[in-house]
């Protein structure tokens, strides 16, 4: 797998969640505005999960995750997700609470990065189901670079409970 290239910029994993409004055409949509810019080129689309809420009592989660190919820095990738966010109507209530939409960048390449807005690899990446489960389907190969382990290794090592996938 050819994560970084110079011509066509970074492999970038993407995490998509939604719990509130109509989950599915959000996550759809979400998916729709990223492809449409001229720097992001969708490369995988994993299956949606159904999957139990943590955090206070809340609706379940559709999770997906999908693969592109950008140009873009790190810190801009954040801010077009962040601008997603806003344009899918995202309020920010409590912390953990419901959310029509939720991006988040789980790897960069091979990129470790620590700044006040961003840390990637994504720190719960490795003990989420919902994150790793549909992650494993698009990327089982791409070796964590702090773990230093692959995705699919990294599955082995959290439960599945609660965690549904559906056909797409
Ligand atoms: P949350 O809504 O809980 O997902 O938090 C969103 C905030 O987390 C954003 O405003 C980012 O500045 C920050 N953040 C830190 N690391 C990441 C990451 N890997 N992906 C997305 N957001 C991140």
């Amino acid at each position: 797998m050819v994560l970084t290239d110079p011509q066509a910029g970074n492999l970038v994993a993407i995490a998509l969640g939604s719990n509130l409004g109509d989950s599915r055409t959000i996550l759809m949509a979400a998916i729709d505005q990223l492809s449409q810019d001229p720097k992001i080129k969708l490369q995988a689309t994993s299956h949606w999960y159904q999957t139990a809420a943590v955090g206070p009592p809340q609706p379940d989660y559709l999770n997906g995750c999908v693969s592109v190919l950008t140009t873009y820095s790190p810190k801009v990738l954040l801010e077009k997700l962040l601008a997603i966010e806003v344009q899918f109507g995202r309020v920010r209530q409590e912390r953990w609470g419901p959310r029509t939409l939720d991006l988040d960048v789980l790897l960069f390449g091979q990129s470790v990065i620590q700044t006040p807005t961003l840390t990637v690899p994504h720190p719960y990446l490795h003990e989420r189901a919902f994150v790793l489960a549909p992650l494993a389907e698009i990327c089982p190969g791409w070796i964590h670079p702090v773990l230093k382990q692959t995705i699919a290794e990294l599955t082995k090592a959290v439960d599945y409970t609660g965690v549904h996938r559906l056909a797409n």
